[in-house]
C-alpha cells in the first residue's frame, strides 16, 4: 500500500472508529425516564394534586427551557426495543382520570408546545355522560391529534378490594370487567390500540398484574416513586404524582434523579400479605451517605455505615390496601437516587386456607 493510499484509509477509518466508540458509549448509558403524573388543571384548584392552567405551561417551558424532550407512555414502551431510539433528557407527562379540563386547558397548551402526552381515562363515567369528564369526540380529536389515550380501568375502583378474598369468583370476573372492558371499549370508541394501563389510585398486587397482562396489557404505570431504566420493567413502571406545592426546583430534582440500588428483602414488589411485615432491604452502593425511608405515614432517616440488612417494624398499618415504600439515598455531593415499592395489606379473614 502506497503512503498516499495508508493515509486515506486512515483518514476514512478514523472517523468510523470514531463514531464506533461514541456508539457503544450511548449504548452503555441510556437515560434513565422520569414519567410525571398530573390529575385536574384548572383555573380553580381544589385539592392537593390540581394544579391551574399557568403552573402547567410554567412547567412546560421549563422543559423547553432545559432541553426535556416530552414523550409519550406508549412512545417510551415502543422504546424499550430499541433504547437507543430514547431522545436526550426524555420526560413522560401523563395525566389521570379523564377530566374535562384536559381538552379545554391541557390539550391546547400542548399544542403551543408541541408536546404529545398520554391520557389515562375510564370509560365509565363518560359512557355516562359525566359532565365533569371528556367526551368520545374530544378524545378522538385528541387521539387523532397524536395525544396517547390510554386505559386508567372501567370505573376507577381500588383495585385491591380488601373485602373479597382474591380466589373470588365475583372478584375476580368484576376485575376482568375492569380491565378488560376498558380496554375494549376504549378501542372500540376511538379505533386505536390500547396497551397501557395506570392503576387507580396506584393500588396493586401481584394477582392484578397477571390480570391485567392476561387482558393484553403491554405497560403498566403505578404511582409508586422513582424513575426507570431505558428497559425498566414495562408492567412496573414508576411514575411521580405532581401536587401543587411541588417546586420546580423540587421537580428538576426528581427529573435528574437516579435509581437507588438497593435489593429487596421483604415483602416482595407487590406482595399480597395477610399480616404486617418487616420491610427490609440492603443497600447495594457504598457513595449513599444518607437514607429517607417512607412506609405509609411512617417516615425514618438512617445513616448507612455498613452493608448491613436495614430492618424497619415501627410503622403502622391502619387500613387494608395498598402501602408504598419509598427509599430516597443521597451521596456526598447531594445527588438524589430513589427506589420504591409496595404491599397489598389483606384483612386476615381473606385468607385462603
Ligand atoms: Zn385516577
Amino acid at each position: 500500500m502506497r503512503i498516499r493510499q495508508l493515509s486515506f484509509w486512515l483518514l476514512s477509518i478514523i472517523p468510523l472508529a470514531l463514531s464506533i466508540t461514541s456508539l457503544s458509549a450511548k449504548n452503555t448509558s441510556y437515560p434513565y425516564v422520569p414519567v410525571l403524573c398530573y390529575h385536574r388543571i384548572n383555573p380553580k384548584i381544589s385539592s392537593i394534586y390540581d394544579l391551574t392552567p399557568k403552573n402547567l405551561a410554567a412547567h412546560l417551558q421549563f422543559f423547553r427551557d432545559n432541553g426535556y424532550h416530552p414523550i409519550t407512555a406508549l412512545q417510551y414502551i415502543q422504546s424499550q426495543e430499541h433504547p437507543q431510539n430514547l431522545p436526550n433528557k426524555p420526560v413522560i407527562l401523563t395525566f389521570d382520570d379523564g377530566n374535562q379540563d384536559h381538552y379545554l386547558y391541557v390539550f391546547p397548551l400542548l399544542r403551543q408546545f408541541g408536546y404529545k402526552a398520554t391520557f389515562f381515562v375510564n370509560p365509565g363515567p363518560i359512557l355516562e355522560r359525566n359532565k365533569y369528564v371528556l367526551s368520545w369526540d374530544e378524545l378522538l380529536e385528541m387521539s387523532q391529534a397524536g395525544m396517547d389515550i390510554e386505559s386508567h380501568t372501567f370505573s376507577h375502583p381500588f383495585l385491591t378490594k380488601t373485602n373479597t378474598r382474591p380466589d373470588d369468583p365475583h372478584y375476580l370476573q368484576w376485575l376482568e370487567h375492569e380491565l378488560e372492558d376498558a380496554k375494549t371499549t376504549l378501542e372500540q370508541r376511538l379505533h386505536t390500540k390500547v396497551e397501557l394501563l395506570a392503576y387507580p389510585f396506584g393500588w396493586f398486587n401481584c394477582l392484578i398484574e397477571e390480570k391485567a397482562v392476561e387482558a393484553g396489557y403491554q405497560g403498566i404505570f403505578s404511582v409508586n416513586w422513582g424513575v426507570n431504566q431505558a428497559t425498566e420493567n414495562p408492567l412496573r413502571i414508576k411514575r411521580r404524582a405532581v401536587s401543587h406545592d411541588l417546586s420546580l426546583l423540587e421537580m428538576e430534582r426528581y427529573l435528574t434523579s437516579k435509581p437507588l440500588s438497593i435489593e429487596i428483602i421483604s415483602p416482595n414488589d407487590a406482595a399480597i400479605l395477610y399480616e404486617k411485615p418487616p420491610v427490609q432491604f440492603k443497600l447495594n452502593d457504598p457513595s449513599i451517605s444518607r437514607i429517607d425511608i417512607i412506609i405509609g405515614n411512617y417516615k425514618g432517616e438512617i445513616a448507612p455505615n455498613s452493608q448491613d440488612i436495614f430492618t424497619f417494624t415501627k410503622f403502622e398499618t391502619p387500613y387494608f390496601g395498598y402501602y408504598m415504600i419509598i427509599v430516597s439515598g443521597y451521596d456526598h455531593q447531594g445527588n438524589l437516587y430513589i427506589n420504591s415499592w409496595g404491599f397489598d395489606y389483606q384483612k386476615p379473614t381473606n385468607t385462603i386456607q
